[in-house]
C-alpha cells in the first residue's frame, strides 16, 4: 500500500475521533488555552525552573542532570548505566535527537512501543510523532515481523495475534531489564514529578521493571505545577486522538515504601535509582527568540501532522526524524540547525488551524525559511 493511502486512513481515523473528543470533553480545550499560558511563563523564566526542578528531584531522592548537548546527554547516560546490558527504551523524541539506540547498540537494547519496536526491527526512522510506523501497512508489519519474530506470522495473520506476538517478546525483555529508559510528557516544578502518558502498558512496565529508571527529555516540557503536567497529558492524548488515556504514569524519585512506622525508605520493589537528565540542544537559545520560542510550546499531540499537504506529499521527507511534519521544521531548526526542509511548506496554514497550543507554525516557518536562505 502506498503512503498516500497509509496517510490518508490515518486522517481519517484521527480527525473525526479527535472532534468528537472535544465536543464531548470541551473543557479539554479551556485547559489547553491554559497550559499555553503556564508554558509560556516557564519559557520565560526558564533557568529558575530548571533549578527548581533539580531542587525538587534531589528532594525526592532522586539524582538530576543538566545536559547542555546531546554528546553530553549520552555520557551522563553512559556514567549510569556502566557495563550494565539489558535495557528497554519507551517511545521518546529526544532519545532519537541524542541517537541513544545507536549509541548503546552493543548492549541488549529494545524499543518497547510497539510502533517503535517495528522501526527498530525495520532499520528504519519513524515518521510521526506520535504513530512512528504509521507508514507500514498491516502487510509490510506481517512481513516484518516474519522476518525477525516468526515464521508463523504471514498476511493472513489478525493483527491481535500480530500484537500478542510482540507483548511475548518483549515481556521476556522487561523482566530481565536492567535499565529502563524513558522520556516525558511533562516535569513539574513543584515536585520534581515527571508524568508519561500512553495506552500500551509498556511505559508502566519499563519504569518499574528495571532496578534503573533514566528520564531523558527537554528542558521544553517543564511545567510550573504537577497539577499542570496532568493538565499536559490530558490535552496531549486528547488532541492526539486517545481520550481518555488508558494509562498515566507519574514518578516522583524512586521506589519507596512508608509501611514501617510512617517512614519513608526507599528502594521498595521498583527501581533503586531514578535520574531525570534535561536536555536544552538548542532550546534555550529558541526560549530568547520571540517567534522561535513558540515552537518550545509543542506538546507533540501530532495534529498538525494531518492538516498539512507537505507532509501528506512528502511524509518523512518533511522533516528530519524524529522531528518530521509542520512541528518537526521547528524542531529539526532548533536541535540540527537544519532550515532546509522549511522550503518544501506551502503555507496553507491548516496546521496553524488545528494546533491547541495556538502556535503560529507557519510564520516560524517563514523565519526558519529566511534563516536557510540567509
Ligand atoms: S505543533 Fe501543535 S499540533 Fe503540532 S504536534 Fe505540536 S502541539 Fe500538536
Amino acid at each position: 500500500m502506498s503512503w498516500t493511502v497509509n496517510v490518508s486512513n490515518a486522517i481519517k481515523n484521527n480527525a473525526p475521533k479527535v472532534r468528537k473528543i472535544l465536543d464531548e470533553h470541551p473543557y479539554i480545550i479551556d485547559a489547553a488555552k491554559d497550559l499555553r499560558n503556564k508554558k509560556l511563563d516557564v519559557i520565560e523564566n526558564i533557568e529558575k525552573y530548571i533549578e527548581q526542578v533539580k531542587i525538587n528531584v534531589e528532594a525526592s531522592n532522586g539524582h538530576f542532570h543538566f545536559a547542555k548537548t546531546k554528546n553530553d546527554a549520552l555520557s551522563i547516560v553512559d556514567s549510569i548505566i556502566k557495563n550494565k546490558n539489558r535495557i528497554v527504551l519507551s517511545k521518546s523524541n529526544v532519545l532519537y535527537e541524542i541517537s541513544l539506540r545507536e549509541h548503546l547498540s552493543n548492549r541488549d537494547i529494545w524499543e518497547t512501543d510497539l510502533g517503535e519496536y517495528l522501526v527498530q526491527i525495520g532499520n528504519d526512522m519513524p515518521s510521526h510523532l506520535v504513530a512512528p510506523a504509521i507508514h507500514l501497512s498491516k502487510d509490510d508489519v506481517a512481513g516484518l515481523l516474519n522476518k525477525n519474530l516468526s515464521n508463523d506470522i504471514n498476511k493472513s495473520t489478525s493483527t491481535e495475534e500480530m500484537v500478542r506476538y510482540v507483548r511475548e517478546f518483549l515481556m521476556k525483555k522487561y523482566i530481565n531489564a536492567d535499565v529502563g529508559i524513558t522520556g516525558a510528557n511533562a516535569v513539574a516544578a513543584d515536585t520534581g514529578s515527571i508524568i508519561l502518558v500512553e495506552n500500551e502498558g509498556n511505559i508502566r512496565m519499563d519504569t518499574v521493571m528495571p532496578r534503573i529508571h533514566i528520564a531523558i527529555t527537554g528542558v521544553d516540557k517543564i511545567v510550573p505545577r504537577l497539577s499542570d503536567a496532568f493538565e499536559e497529558a490530558m490535552v496531549q492524548a486528547a488532541y492526539a486522538g486517545f481520550y481518555p488515556p488508558t494509562y498515566i504514569n507519574v514518578t516522583s524519585g524512586p521506589s519507596s515504601t512508608g509501611d514501617i512506622e510512617l517512614k519513608k525508605v526507599t528502594p521498595a520493589t521498583g527501581p533503586a535509582e531514578f535520574h531525570l537528565i534535561l536536555l536544552d540542544n538548542g532550546r534555550l537559545d529558541a526560549a530568547k527568540d520571540d517567534l522561535m520560542r513558540e515552537s518550545l510550546l509543542c506538546i507533540r499531540c501530532g495534529r498538525c501532522y494531518f492538516s498539512c499537504p507537505a507532509y501528506r506529499l512528502y511524509g518523512k521527507e518533511f522533516g528530519n526524524p524524529p522531528y518530521t511534519g509542520p512541528t518537526g521544521i521547528m524542531w529539526s531548526a532548533i536541535t540540527m540547525n537544519d532550515y532546509s526542509k522549511s522550503q518544501l511548506c506551502m503555507h496553507s496554514a491548516g496546521c496553524r488551524e488545528v494546533c491547541p497550543m495556538g502556535i503560529d507554525i507557519p510564520k516560524v516557518i517563514e523565519k526558519i525559511k529566511f534563516l536557510d536562505l540567509s
